[in-house]
């Protein structure tokens, strides 16, 4: 080693984002005698997660000895943010960059999308860092998987999001865009998993994540609240369901196997049927808790209106949701999306059958924020950025 390279130190572990048996586990590294680590991991969980607090000084009911022994051993730290977009109608984008997880991650970028409305406030999360699968008519399918994020960089983007928006006590909201208002409503009242990745591939960090967005004590989401977005990774499914107990949504996108194979070609391990079949399993179905199916409508691939009614006879039985999507376009794709009239008549079709069909409005399209398009903007204004700098010589 150059005798001149000064030591540094790791960085102190966070405590930001972590379960309850990780914080325990922080906690007997400092010595906590094992009486006392219930009591100090709900002082902390109260602190972290209620609270949002930055700074071990505030925590007033932790011995002072006990503070400093937290404070010289780890943080309360936030990833970093790097980027935050508002778009004209609200939708805020956050790039977020997660400290290394071991000596060979060069550290993970993840988008985070928020989406306000009026009475309620949607945080898009992603569960890895882009995708082993490669759905054709997705921007994040043509990036491939650098890891899974941990369940703590899971929790943290709930973390970051209430900072952002100043959603802890004592914070200020910020003035620019639309925050959701009224008495009771909470700005992240809803948390979705339809960032990058697919879910149900790293189901125990989603699945432990979960716990800690949903305990009352803390950051106090209701499972009902949270729904989880798969391809449809078929045996993940009923594990999710007995695990998380959260609201399950499917991307079918396809009424038949052979379009659903070039869609999604997951399609050909688990075809549509034996999908379906584990959607009828799903725990808790009732018609106040139905599935949601995604259905992306691309021009002249999907949209008929004999699709619209097999896509009818296909849900027969399950209590289901249908979203259409129209297609966000991305550079290079092959597909379009449809034109408004032919997802009307389509919306018509399965509204007619009984379902409500709300055509999903396009969030955020002005700062690229909308479904499949994470992370692909940031690369190019980086890609543009090296550009320039070689330009100027730098
Ligand atoms: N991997 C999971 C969750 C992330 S994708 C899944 O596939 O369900 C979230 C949603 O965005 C999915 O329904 C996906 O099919 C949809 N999507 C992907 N690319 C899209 C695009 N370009 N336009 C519209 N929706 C898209
Ligand atoms: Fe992955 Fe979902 Fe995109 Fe398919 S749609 S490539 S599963 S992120």
């Amino acid at each position: 080693m150059n005798a001149a390279s000064p030591i540094v130190a790791p960085s102190a572990p966070t405590l930001v984002g972590m379960t309850r048996a990780e914080l325990g586990d922080a906690l007997r590294a400092i010595d906590t005698p094992e009486r006392e680590i219930r009591m100090r991991v709900s002082q902390l969980w109260g602190w972290i997660y209620f609270h949002g607090a930055r700074d071990f000084d505030k925590m007033l009911n932790i011995a002072k000895v006990v503070r400093g022994k937290l404070a010289d051993r780890y943080t309360l730290a936030r990833p970093e943010v790097t980027s935050a977009q508002v778009s004209s109608d609200g939708t805020r984008k956050w790039l977020i960059k997660m400290p290394p997880v071991d000596a060979r991650d060069r550290g993970a970028e993840i988008e985070c999308v928020y989406i306000p409305e009026n009475s309620r406030g949607t945080l898009c999360v992603s569960s890895q860092v882009g995708c082993t699968l490669t759905c054709t008519f997705c921007h994040t399918g043509t990036q491939k998987l650098v890891r899974n994020l941990t369940s703590r960089e899971i929790v943290q983007q709930l973390v970051v999001a209430r900072d952002m928006i100043g959603d802890f006590p004592g914070l200020t909201r910020p003035t620019d865009g639309l925050l959701p208002s009224g008495e009771g409503v909470r700005a992240v009242s809803n948390i979705v998993f339809m960032g990058m990745g697919e879910p149900l591939f790293n189901v125990d960090n989603v699945a432990a994540a979960i716990d800690v967005l949903s305990d009352g004590d803390g950051l106090s989401l209701s499972k009902r609240r949270i729904t989880v977005s798969t391809s449809g990774v078929v045996p993940e499914i009923p594990p999710l369901g007995e695990r998380a107990g959260t609201m399950l949504a499917i991307s079918l996108h396809a009424v038949r196997d052979d379009l659903r194979d070039t869609l999604v070609p997951l399609n050909k391990k688990y075809p549509i049927k034996e999908l379906m079949n584990a959607c009828r399993d799903y725990p808790g179905l009732s018609n106040a808790r139905r599935i949601t199916f995604e259905y992306v409508m691309l021009k002249g691939v999907n949209d008929s209106p004999a699709e619209a009614r097999e896509l009818v006879r296909l849900l027969k039985g399950v209590p289901a949701k249908i979203n259409l999507i129209p297609f966000n376009p991305w550079p290079g794709t092959k597909y379009e999306c449809s034109d408004w009239g032919t997802i009307e008549t389509f919306s018509d079709i399965v509204f007619n059958a009984g379902y409500a069909s709300p055509v999903r409005t396009p969030r955020g399209r002005d700062i690229l924020a909308a479904c499949g398009q994470l992370k692909s903007e940031t690369e190019k204004t980086r890609a543009r950025a090296r550009m320039m700098a070689e330009e100027d010589g730098g």
